[in-house]
């Protein structure tokens, strides 16, 4: 169940300063191993740096700060390089595109089928992946009600998270 104060399973949320990234990241490269290596797909050293660069913090980063930053690290990556490291990124549902922001975020729950529903604090920055079942129903009652069949849904909402709140 998802809750305001926690994410990934009491966890605490992004902008708690009992929040552990450390723990965030290697969560999630486990995570992208498995997936990979289950789908059978190859997690170059250019796909794991450029995941790293997008879980270095919950706040959503653009494809050009990555690119400098791999530039900064002699990688020398040309831009084709890095959108198609974020392509595969996106096509293995790893990462989520922050439309709003035109930026990525790492997916909290990686290698299982969900809709990416956002919540985007204001002051802090962090995107806080919102998982809800219900919101999934409704979407899809309230698309059938138009005779529409929804496919693909990018839900973001603005506004303060419960750590700023409290802060
Ligand atoms: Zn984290
Ligand atoms: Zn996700
Ligand atoms: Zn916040």
């Amino acid at each position: 169940m998802a809750h305001a104060r926690t994410h990934r399973g009491g966890h605490p949320a992004p902008a708690d300063p009992a929040h552990d990234h450390r723990q965030c990241v290697a969560d999630a490269l486990s995570v992208a191993d498995r997936v990979c290596a289950k789908r059978g797909i190859r997690f170059t050293d250019l796909r794991r740096r450029v995941y790293e660069l997008v879980w270095a913090s919950h706040k959503p980063v653009g494809a050009y700060a990555i690119l400098e930053i791999l530039r900064s690290e002699g990688l020398g990556s040309a831009p084709p390089t890095v959108y198609r490291a974020l392509d595969f990124l996106l096509e293995h549902e790893l990462v989520h595109r922050i439309e709003s922001l035109n930026a990525f975020v790492g997916c909290a729950h990686p290698g299982e089928s969900h809709r990416g529903y956002f919540l985007i604090c204001k002051q802090c920055g962090n995107a806080e992946e919102l998982d809800d079942a219900r919101l999934d129903a409704s979407i899809a009652r309230a698309a059938e009600a138009h005779g529409f069949t929804a496919r693909h849904t990018t839900l973001e909402i603005a506004g303060t998270c419960a750590s700023c709140r409290a802060g």
